[in-house]
Formats: structure tokens, C-alpha cells, sequence
């Protein structure tokens, strides 16, 4: 097995042992294999063990294949998992009925050992791209921290869970200050490298589930806290100020020290239905604006 398939799992559905063991038999290289006899099993699989594909029996006893498949994509954490059908019926209606309720393929019994190893291998891979794609596409591609794209939809989702328990919620807005004058002295190539410093610094900075650095624009990061009070956003505004800080990178052309600093305005309410997600930035930047005000190298949360 190679690197990539020690990194696979593949689920076989099936209600009859034997047609699971001459199934893993065949793709046994492709990949660890799970199984399951049931579709409730083979749900309660998905949902804990993220296969990267799903190789399902249409006819089983309670739960027949297409209800399977059905519930796998109507679900937010196995509708992405590739199913591909695995069906003793030849008739056209049937694979249709299955490309209809979202499976990738299928596959006929019996089955045909180099064409299910080729179909198998087929999906893994644009499974595999698929998957890299999508995390690109929130990544930002100079700092290689998360991009406004992932702050969004994170922001998003952190608010519509904590409204759901009234928990509080905290953005901070951080800005490099006397960025121009450290692009124009020291170049756009020394500017680039201090953006990679400071978000890195910022980035690992934060450990709670849920908490997100990202790089919101230029020179300007955000930080999402979900259950975090204003008192708790002080303090982690802080830590972010001082890492950054800690970097040390000279900055001759600062006036407010010999280093690169950032300002950072925080803010945090308690969640409520009634509430909008851009007030709480618009007031996080507005604090921002104070910090850069009174002086830079700063942190403001009033
Ligand atoms: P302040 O202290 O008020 O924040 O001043 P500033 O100079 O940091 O702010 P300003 O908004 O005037 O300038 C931001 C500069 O950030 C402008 C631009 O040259 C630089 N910048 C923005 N994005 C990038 C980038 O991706 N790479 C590099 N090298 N520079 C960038
Ligand atoms: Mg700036
Ligand atoms: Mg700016």
C-alpha cells in the first residue's frame, strides 16, 4: 500500500459478508477498507469515520441503498463522501435512479475486478483534488494562513451557533502600523516576508476550537473568539499585540519604535437573534481606528 492509500478508507456496504469479502479483496490496495451489513451502520460510519468513498449495495433488507444514499447527502458531514452503487440490477432506471439521489458511479455484480480497482482509483483521486481545491480556496496564498473567504463563512457560522445558545461572541481587527513607509524603505519583497511574519505569529497565537486568525486585506488580519467576553478579547488582543512584538523585525521608519507593531481594536457582545454579524466588525474597526489614534502599538476595547 502506498502513501496515499494508508491515508484512504473505503466503506463497503453490503448485507452479505461474502460480497464484502470479494469486494475488499479486490480493492484492498486502494486503501484501509470499513465495512458495514446495514445502512444505519453505514451512516453512523460516514458520520465518524469520514470515508473518503462509499462502495453501497442497492438491495438490502430495512434500508435499501437509495435511502442510504439519500440520507448520506442530505446530511452537512457525508454529503461530500462519494458513494458509488454497487448493483446486482442491470436495468438502465436503476442507475439512473441512483446518479438522480446523488451518487457519483456504480459498479454491477458481479462484479469485475480491473473495473471496480479502475472506478475505485478514478474517484479517490478527484475526490482527493476536489478536497485540495477546496482548501486552497481558503487559504490565503501569501501568508498561507486562512483568507477573508474562510473568515466569512467561519464568522458566519460561530454567530448562528452562538445565538443558538446566547453565547458571546469577540472579533479583534489588527493593522501593521507604518506599513507604507516599511514597503517603500525596505521594498515590496521585505513587506511580503513581514506579512508572512506577522501572520504567522498571530496565527499561532490562538489555540481554543473555534478561534480563527485570518488575513482580512492587505495588511489587516482579523480574529474571531467565539465564547469570549470583552475581558477575554483584552487579554488575547494582548498576546497577539506582544507575539507580534516578540518578532523583533526592525522597522526604522516607525514612529512609534525600532520594531514592526500592530494596532488592534476589539470587540464582543452577548448574542442575540436581533442582532447584525457587520456591527460587531464595523465596531471591532472602529476601536481599530482608536488605537491607531492614540498612538499605535496599541490595543483598544471600550
Ligand atoms: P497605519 O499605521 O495607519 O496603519 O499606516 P500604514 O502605512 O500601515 O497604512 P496604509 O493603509 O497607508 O498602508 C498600507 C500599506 O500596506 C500599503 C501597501 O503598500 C501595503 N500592503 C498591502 N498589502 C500588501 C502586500 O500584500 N504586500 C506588501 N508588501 N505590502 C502590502
Ligand atoms: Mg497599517
Ligand atoms: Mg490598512
Amino acid at each position: 500500500m502506498n502513501d496515499l492509500a494508508a491515508n484512504t478508507k473505503i466503506l463497503i456496504v453490503d448485507d452479505k459478508p461474502l460480497n464484502i469479502e470479494v469486494l475488499s479483496e479486490t480493492i484492498e490496495d486502494l486503501g484501509d477498507i470499513l465495512f458495514a451489513t446495514n445502512g444505519q451502520a453505514a451512516i453512523d460510519l460516514c458520520i465518524e469515520q469520514q470515508p473518503n468513498l462509499v462502495l453501497l449495495d442497492v438491495m438490502m433488507p430495512e434500508m435499501d441503498g437509495y435511502e442510504v444514499c439519500e440520507k448520506l447527502k442530505a446530511l452537512p458531514e457525508t454529503k461530500e463522501i462519494p458513494v458509488i452503487f454497487a448493483t446486482a440490477l442491470s436495468d438502465e432506471n436503476d442507475e439512473a435512479k441512483g446518479f438522480e439521489i446523488g451518487a457519483i458511479d456504480y459498479v454491477t455484480k458481479p462484479i469485475s475486478a480491473p473495473i471496480v480497482i479502475a472506478r475505485v482509483r478514478n474517484h479517490l483521486e478527484l475526490k482527493r483534488y476536489r478536497d485540495y481545491l477546496e482548501q486552497i480556496a481558503f487559504i490565503d496564498g501569501l501568508t498561507a494562513i486562512p483568507n477573508r473567504r474562510r473568515f466569512d463563512e467561519h464568522f458566519q457560522s460561530e454567530w448562528q451557533r452562538g445565538v443558538r445558545h446566547e453565547a458571546f461572541l469577540a472579533v479583534l481587527m489588527i493593522d501593521i502600523d507604518f506599513f507604507k513607509p516599511f514597503n517603500d524603505h525596505y521594498g515590496h519583497q521585505a513587506g511580503d516576508d513581514c506579512l508572512v511574519k506577522v501572520a504567522q505569529a498571530l496565527a499561532s497565537s490562538v489555540h481554543r476550537p473555534g478561534d480563527l486568525v485570518a488575513r482580512y486585506g492587505g495588511e489587516e488580519f482579523v480574529c474571531v473568539l467565539p465564547d469570549t467576553d470583552l475581558a477575554g478579547a483584552e487579554i488575547t488582543a494582548n498576546t497577539l499585540r506582544k507575539s507580534v512584538n516578540a518578532l523583533k523585525v526592525p522597522h526604522e521608519f516607525s514612529n512609534v519604535t525600532d520594531h514592526v507593531t500592530v494596532s488592534i481594536g476589539a470587540a464582543a457582545v452577548k448574542l442575540k437573534q436581533s442582532m447584525k454579524p457587520e456591527e460587531l466588525v464595523k465596531k471591532a474597526d472602529n476601536n481599530l481606528y482608536e488605537a491607531k489614534e492614540s498612538g499605535r502599538d496599541r490595543m483598544v476595547a471600550a
